[in-house]
Parts: structure tokens; sequence; C-alpha cells
């Protein structure tokens, strides 16, 4: 199950492609009782993040609810709030990331707080894809500075 929503993650991830740039293309969906309650996804460089968006799209709250994350939620102050916030403000159970940041002032730091917070994660769900994501999106950005 883990998957098969991750999977819908990434698909919506995709959705930003261009205009994400340079920020990395993120999805997240919000499931209740194994139904999708709520998506969105990182749609344009400094816009809200795929998890603001996400709890956006809901009609109701998210309380006791899964998010699954293409990609670790921040944990600082960027051009918007941390996500990780937004994560226990909305009160999510469990959350469920595909691949880490590899961000040094976010890798791994998020998930801590998270769980520190009493809220469930789990890592790894198609971390490879999740990862091979960014590495296009990477590979695309270092060739293109390389031009500038
Ligand atoms: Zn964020």
């Amino acid at each position: 199950m883990d998957e098969f929503f991750m999977k819908r993650a990434l698909e919506l991830a995709r959705n930003g492609s261009e205009r994400v740039k340079p920020n990395p293309m993120v999805g997240a969906i919000i499931v209740k009782d194994e139904k999708v309650i709520g998506e969105g996804y990182h749609e344009f460089y400094g816009g809200p993040h795929a998890e603001v968006n996400a709890f956006r799209s809901l009609n109701g709250s998210a309380e006791g609810c899964t998010i699954y994350v293409t990609l670790e939620p921040c944990c600082h102050y960027g051009k918007t709030p941390p996500c990780v916030n937004a994560i226990i403000e909305n009160k999510i159970k469990r959350v469920v990331i595909g691949s880490i940041d590899p961000n040094p002032i976010v890798s791994g730091r998020s998930v801590n707080i998270l769980k520190e917070k009493g809220i469930e994660v789990t890592t790894g769900v198609l971390e490879k894809e999740c990862t091979d994501l960014n590495k296009e999106f990477n590979k695309y950005i270092s060739e293109k500075q390389g031009k500038e």
C-alpha cells in the first residue's frame, strides 16, 4: 500500500517539472482509511511546497491521517514556513517519505523532529524512484550552470 500511494505522489511531483527550478520536484498525498483525501505538488519556484498544497486541497481535517511525500519535508524557514510545522499542526499521525533531503540543513533532521512529536515516520519507500527524480533535476541544474 505504501508503494501504491508513493507512486501517486511521484506522478504528482512530475507535474511541477520545469516551473519549480531551481527547487526539486516534490509530490504529497494525504491518505485516510486507504483513500486519498488530499494531494498537492510543488507547482512553481517560490510557491507553496507540496505538503502545504496537499493540506490546502483538503475538505476536512487531516487529523490521524498519513501523508506521503516524495522528499523529506523541510524544517527550516526558506521562502515558506517549514513543512514539518504544517504536518504537526494538522495532527498527521504518520509520515511516509521517499527520499531523505540531501540538503545538509534538512537531511534527517525533519525525521527526528517528527518522531520527537510522536509522529510515526517511515522512510525509503520507492527511495530509488524518488531519488532519481531529484538526480535528473540536479544533473540538469549543474549542466545549466555550466553553460551560463
Ligand atoms: Zn517544505
